[in-house]
This record gives structure tokens, sequence and C-alpha cells, in this order.
């Protein structure tokens, strides 16, 4: 059996052990999600330097330990530095991770998901005046790479394309006025392109812009997204309320 191998991965958190050590968690791109040990890396000169801080893109050599990984060696692809220097920035990097620590699986590959982390992290990076309009888009892509996507050109139901404007969080996106229930709230169309915005895979630079110029369209998609999120992959997350919000 080949017991050590190397990995892309991403620090998502990292827990003290003992006196020098940390238990560090990774999104892997070959593994999904990695738990391993970093012996002595809270020694002054430690030999991992501060390769191992959260959200750091790191290129890692492993060892198959019994429980946990070892961390043997650790290279920076990307430090994401900008991030961890600015508190929105931060806050809204630790909703990414916390959402991605929620969905990965060890042991299973999704490259989808590395890539979305990636690139939601680099755009955090680059210290955007409003952060938070990337944990938007990222909490609905990361939904429909996680198999939860959210419907704005079509019913979400019957499939029947048009500019609805039923919006449903459980159906899973807009609703034609033949398929919403009583009680689902029709809302203005801005709200749904701004809904759909977020979610095109593609679009992050676009983003800013429609958090400068739709404002009041930018809010009602944000609610609409974490509570999307939310609902379909039952869980709170802590993390999302110290986003500052304009
Ligand atoms: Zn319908």
């Amino acid at each position: 059996m080949v017991r050590t191998s190397r990995e892309q991965g991403i620090v998502l958190r990292t827990y003290k052990l003992g006196e020098t050590d940390r238990i560090v968690h990774l999104l892997t791109q070959g593994r999904g999600k990695v738990r391993a040990v970093a012996k002595g890396v809270r020694r002054p000169g430690s030999r991992f330097g501060g390769r191992l801080e959260p959200y750091s893109h790191v290129e890692l050599e492993l060892y198959a330990g019994r429980n946990l990984d070892r961390v043997l060696q650790a290279e920076l692809l990307a430090p994401h530095a900008a991030i961890r220097s600015e508190f929105a920035t931060s806050a809204a990097a630790a909703v990414m991770v916390e959402v991605v620590d929620h969905v990965a699986q060890e042991g299973e590959r999704d490259n989808a998901l590395f890539l979305l982390l990636r690139a939601g992290l680099q755009a955090l990076d680059a210290r955007p005046e409003d952060p938070a309009i990337f944990v938007d888009a990222f909490l609905l892509r990361l939904a429909s790479v996680v198999g939860f996507h959210v419907f704005t050109d079509a019913c979400a139901v019957c499939r029947t394309r048009g500019d609805h404007v039923f919006l449903s969080v459980t159906a899973g996106g807009v609703l034609c006025a033949a398929c919403a229930t009583t009680g689902t709230r029709a809302v203005d169309r801005e709200v749904i392109e701004a809904v759909a915005l977020l979610t095109s895979p593609t679009e992050w630079s676009a983003l800013p812009a429609l958090a400068r110029e739709r404002p009041r369209a930018r809010a009602r998609a944000a609610s609409y997204a974490r509570a999307f999120v939310e609902h379909h992959l039952d869980r709170r997350f802590r993390a999302y309320e110290a986003v500052p919000r304009p």
C-alpha cells in the first residue's frame, strides 16, 4: 500500500493539538476533505512556517496514518493573506469554509467544489469593497454544485420557460402562476435577475456592479440565497451573521 501522496488543498480550519502540533482540515482536489496532523507547526522555526493558515492554497505531501493523515511537507501555491488582513474579507471567507466543511465528504473527490472554493477565495483576496456579495453568490453556486440548483429562467416544478415572478425557497426557484401555491410570493423581476446573476457560475466580475447599482434587488436576492441554502442543506451557518453588509 502506498502511504504517501501529493495533493493540492485549501486549508478550511485548524485546531491546536498538544503543545506544538495542529490538526488541519483541508479540502483537497483529489480526495475531498482530509484531516491531517502537522507536527511541530507551532514551534518557532517550524518547517511549515505560516503555510498552513486558514484559506491558504497549498501543495502537500501527506502520509496516511491510522486515523489521521500526517502532513510531511507543505508548499504555498497562494497564501490568500489579504483575506486574513481585513475583518470583512475574513468574515466572508469564514462562511465559505464553514459551508464547504459541512458539505465536503472525506475520501470523495469533488473537483467542482474545490474550484468553486478557490475562485471564491481569490475574489476575496482581491480586497473587494463589498465582500458580502461574494458570499451570496458562493452560497447559491455551492448549492448548485451539490445538487440544489436554483431555477430562474424556467419554472422549478413544470420547467415551462418564461419571465416568472413567483419565487420559492422550498420549490427551488421561480414558479409559473399555475404551479405557485397559495402563499408563494411574487417579486420584482429585478430580484430574480439578481438571483440569476448570483447563481451564474462564471460571473464573479459582474457582482460588484450588482451590489452598487441595484442595492434593493441585491438585498432581497441575498436573503433568498441564505434561506435557500439553509433550507436545502438543513443547517444554519454560524459565521453568516458576522459578515458586514451595506
Ligand atoms: Zn410551473
